[in-house]
């Protein structure tokens, strides 16, 4: 099989200021592709490090992808290393040239002349024109080998990738096979408790693969199929979702890429319903979640921050005796909450969270403990006690998800 490696060359990846997103993103895109990626490698600004890389590089992988390293200066390195490596000439490359010195008379300043180096290009490469910046990209056939050289800056190499780079790969491995993805989502059920029920299908399965993920939003499920046609995906993705939902079809809630909240905001709105929100540890978290969603202005009402017992008191109007009596961490805290958000803002349904963030415990209460209520002008009250575990944000988190789930259902 052939294999793909993407060197992402840069200082300052080794030094932690940046991630190399690029190597993500490429690889992403590649494997939706069907291509094998064997290898990523990072190298920083320093010609013989980056040299020693590609020689590395060269033996082990058949297509290699280079992102950083082309621009105009001293430390842009990449075109040196590889001459090093190949021993290619370089030549200027003339339309490269000629947008630079566009770009600079436009400008109307002086161009260096190190910014000729940017329209220098390796003798017989494909240059892949650089529609958003000044160095272009360059796809070169060594030996065996074809070597990818792309910008760092991300933008500049997604559009050289997506336009020149990807085809050209598809072409070379002659990978016809499409991929799909599909996410199933689940509520209410763990990541631990999801992958044990699905256990030996998970390892099994090849085609689709099955893998479980923990997000924001839940749990989710994406199922990933390779196939000659759409329609055979598509045949796949449903037969194993259907063996999957034979066993937790109870916690299974969608299966697109919607959140949970844009869900249940179209819920209310199919409803013809409005919410608020009265956010104690959450700190606004929900109700930004929310106003998120395009088209929030015809339910969400707004929320209150009362983050403070005296804010529970004075703006939210808590009798001061039930704070007394229960504290501001209690199911009758966050019934009172839920039901004075929902009158004071007017609207149909008012949920509330109140509870310890941690990492203290508060009130006698261990972190994690939350009381999320909801009230329904229409009647039906609920309110629910959760013992979340994990550190502040964790907990805060979970709290939205949960407060979500409790709507949705
Ligand atoms: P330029 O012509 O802008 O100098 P270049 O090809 O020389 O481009 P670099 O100088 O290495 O590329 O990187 C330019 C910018 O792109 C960096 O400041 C960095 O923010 C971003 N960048 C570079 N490499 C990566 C990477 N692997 N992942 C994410 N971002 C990157
Ligand atoms: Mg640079």
């Amino acid at each position: 099989t052939i294999s793909t490696e993407i060197i992402a060359v840069g200082t300052e990846l080794l030094l932690g200021q940046i991630a190399d997103t690029n190597a993500q993103w490429i690889s992403e895109k590649l494997a939706a592709a069907g291509i094998n990626v064997h290898h990523h490698a990072v190298v920083g600004d320093n010609l013989q490090r980056v040299e020693q890389q590609f020689r590395v590089s060269n033996k082990r992988s058949d297509i290699i992808i280079v992102t950083g390293g082309l621009g105009p200066t001293e430390d842009d390195l990449t075109r040196e290393a590889f001459q090093k490596l190949a021993g290619i000439e370089m030549v200027e490359h003339g339309p490269s040239m000629e947008k630079i010195k566009t770009h600079f008379a436009e400008k109307e300043v002086n161009m260096t002349p190190n910014n000729r180096k940017q329209a220098r290009v390796f003798a017989g490469a494909d240059v892949l024109e650089n529609h958003t910046g000044m160095a272009p990209g360059m796809i070169v056939s060594y030996g065996e080998k074809t070597w990818v050289f792309l910008p760092g800056v991300p933008r500049e190499m997604k559009r050289m990738m997506a336009d020149s780079v990807l085809p050209y790969i598809r072409r070379l491995t002659g990978e016809d096979k499409m991929i799909k993805s599909v996410m199933l989502r689940f509520i209410g059920i763990g990541e631990s408790r999801l992958e044990h029920e699905l256990q030996d299908l998970i390892r099994q399965q090849t085609n689709p693969t099955i893998a479980p993920l923990a997000q924001n939003e839940g749990i989710a499920i994406r199922l990933t199929a390779k196939a000659s046609t759409d329609e055979e995906a598509v045949a796949l993705i449903k037969r194993t979702k259907r063996d999957i939902l034979d066993r937790v079809g109870e916690y299974y809630y969608g299966t697109d890429e919607q959140s949970l909240e844009e869900r249940v905001l179209n819920l209310l709105k199919d409803q013809g319903k409005t919410a608020a929100a009265a956010e104690s540890l959450t700190g606004g978290m929900f109700t930004e979640k929310m106003i998120a969603v395009p088209g929030a202005s015809e339910v969400c009402r707004g929320g209150i921050v009362c983050y403070d017992a005296s804010v529970k008191e004075n703006v939210l109007h808590v009798p001061s005796q039930l704070l007394k009596q229960h504290g501001a961490v209690s199911e009758a805290c966050a019934q009172a909450m839920a039901a004075n958000v929902c009158s004071q803002m007017d609207a149909d349904i008012g949920i509330s969270f109140t509870g310890v963030a941690g990492p203290d415990s508060s009130e006698g209460h261990p972190a994690g403990t939350v009381f999320i209520a909801i009230h329904d002008k229409s009647g039906e009250q609920q309110v629910e006690k959760h013992n979340f575990y994990g550190d502040r944000n964790t907990i805060r988190k979970q709290s939205v998800l949960k407060g979500y789930e409790l709507l949705y259902n």
